[in-house]
């Protein structure tokens, strides 16, 4: 049995009183399938998750107690989901304890919206046989508190009474952590350059709901994205993940770092980051001190253009890695190589079609030091599956389907990032297809350092594949150190990483505290 190819986890040693080692485990915390009122099954939902990610909490459509009537009876669509939800509470226990195991989690949750308090996740580290409803935030967050669970705030920048947060009602020991971006865009800033809540958009953001009045308000919590597909995706690429330095990938060890906020967010790319004051992991509140010495850790699979450290809402740093970075990459050496696929005929002239790729890809000269998969919602499908596997060091098999119909955000392509270590100045690429046409490419990496290679697969409009130019460690990795001398201060100061990528991909850290 051939395993998944998932993202290596990286372990780093913590100054914690135990010296714990924390890994790296990718998941997603907040989407919806037809046990619900959105589309496909949870098992598929299940098999998705278990496909390309660590860890899930599948939370389902549960409840609307403000529900607005509207014309036609068409709030109905969400009362009706509410009970298919319901309905299907045990099986929905049963499914996610069934698919835990070592190497993979599936947290039970559920959704509860509310116009005046905002939406909800709850998510439990056990099961949980009561599916509890109320009509007050203030209930929620006590059954919330009694079971243990987590009460995640999400789509919060929406204005208060439109289902954007209710920051009145922050209780920072059931919400260790707000989920900043998701498929409805981002909450940090009014202005931050992800998404202006345009996919399930209730309206545009407002200040006095954004992450970071609430951080100016001294609230406390840490960073999540997560997708809110509503195609039964958890984890599609685009719409959120999020990353958690966890012991290990158990419910109760993901919990127990979520509530020490050691987790952040990230648009889609698996961007890894690390963000340390004076050795305390991110999440962190440190006594008041005047010298801070900030480390930031960052390996994104894509050039990065800009990583900023964030002090009490302003800029205070930045670092730009192209700056001092070698271009293009050197071979032999460390590189990535994104490969897209999809495109194809335009669903506009009624043309749209699903395409489905059988890839083997082989590299010759180095070895694959891993693969990302980069795999949106779009195009539904209950039976086809995106799947990608390692075969040996040097083959990789991709499964997958493509779609201009319903493309997310109008990408009407998925990718894999390939990590590769080239030993020789002459390793090359090998691509088979077997679907949807028989085909064969070779490309020597040297021809991939300046230059991307596009081959269609087909006459005009047919679908067509592109290698994107290597990207070397030093436009992609940055270590950095910056000092922070502070006056005694009154109030305490908060710090967060932004990355951003030239692809437009982001992370955020979760904050530190001084003070
Ligand atoms: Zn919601
Ligand atoms: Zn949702």
């Amino acid at each position: 049995m051939l395993g998944a190819v998932r993202p290596t986890s990286r372990a780093v040693t913590r100054p914690t009183d135990d010296g714990a080692k924390y890994q790296l485990y990718w998941g997603d915390l907040h989407n919806h399938n037809a046990v619900g009122y959105a589309k496909g099954s949870l098992e598929r939902s299940i098999e998705i998750a278990q496909e390309h990610l660590d860890f899930f909490a599948f939370t389902g459509h549960a409840w609307w107690h403000d529900m607005p009537k509207m014309p036609d009876d068409r709030h109905m669509k969400w009362g009706n989901g509410f009970k298919v939800h319901r309905d299907h509470w045990t099986k929905t226990r049963e499914l996610l304890r069934e698919a835990t195991s070592e190497e993979f989690t599936a947290l039970l949750g559920y959704e509860w919206h509310s116009s005046g308090f905002g939406d909800y996740c709850l998510i439990f580290p056990e099961d949980q046989p009561d599916l509890y409803l109320p009509d007050h935030v203030n209930k929620l967050l006590e059954f919330a508190a009694e079971k243990q669970a987590l009460a995640i705030p999400h789509h919060l920048a929406y204005a208060r009474s439109w289902r954007g947060a209710n920051f009145d009602h922050f209780t920072p020991a059931v919400s260790p952590v707000v989920e900043i971006f998701s498929e409805h865009g981002c909450s940090e800033t009014i202005t931050a350059p992800v998404g202006d809540f345009i996919r399930h958009s209730i309206g545009g953001r407002v200040t006095e709901n954004s992450v970071d009045r609430q951080l100016e308000r001294g609230l406390r919590f840490g960073f999540v994205a997560s997708s809110d597909d509503h195609r039964g995706y958890p984890g599609a690429y685009g719409e959120g993940l999020v990353a958690i330095w966890s012991r290990d990938v158990s419910p109760l060890a993901l919990v127990e770092a979520m509530r020490q906020r050691r987790t952040y967010a990230v648009t889609g790319d698996r961007i890894e980051l690390d963000f340390t004051i004076n050795d305390r992991p991110m999440g962190s509140e440190l006594v008041q001190t005047t010298d801070r010495q900030i480390d930031v850790a960052v390996i994104a699979p894509d050039s990065i253009k800009m990583i900023e450290l964030v002090r009490n809402g302003h800029v205070i740093e930045r670092h730009f890695p192209e700056d001092t970075a070698i271009r293009p990459a050197l071979l032999p050496g460390q590189v990535n190589c994104r490969l897209r696929y999809g495109w194809g005929p335009w669903a506009a002239l009624n043309l749209g079609r699903i395409c489905d790729w059988e890839m083997h890809i082989e590299i010759s000269g180095g070895h694959f030091i891993n693969a990302l998969p980069c795999f949106q919602t779009g195009p539904f499908d209950e039976q086809r599956r995106d799947q990608l596997r390692l075969l040996k060091r040097t083959h990789l098999h991709l499964s997958s389907h493509t779609s201009r119909v319903k493309a997310y955000g109008e990408d009407p392509t998925k990718a894999v990032i390939l990590e590769i270590e080239a030993e020789r100045p002459d390793a090359a690429l090998s691509i088979e297809l077997k679907s949807p046409v028989v085909q064969k490419i070779i490309t020597p990496l040297a021809d991939l350092l300046r230059d991307n290679q596009i081959h269609f697969t087909g006459t005009f409009t047919a679908e067509s594949f592109m290698l994107q130019p290597l990207v070397g460690p030093s436009e992609r990795r940055a270590t950095l150190c910056w000092n922070d001398h502070r006056l005694a201060r009154k109030n305490a100061d908060w710090y967060y990483v932004r990355v951003l990528q030239h692809n437009n991909h982001m992370a955020w850290s979760s904050p530190i505290w001084v003070g």
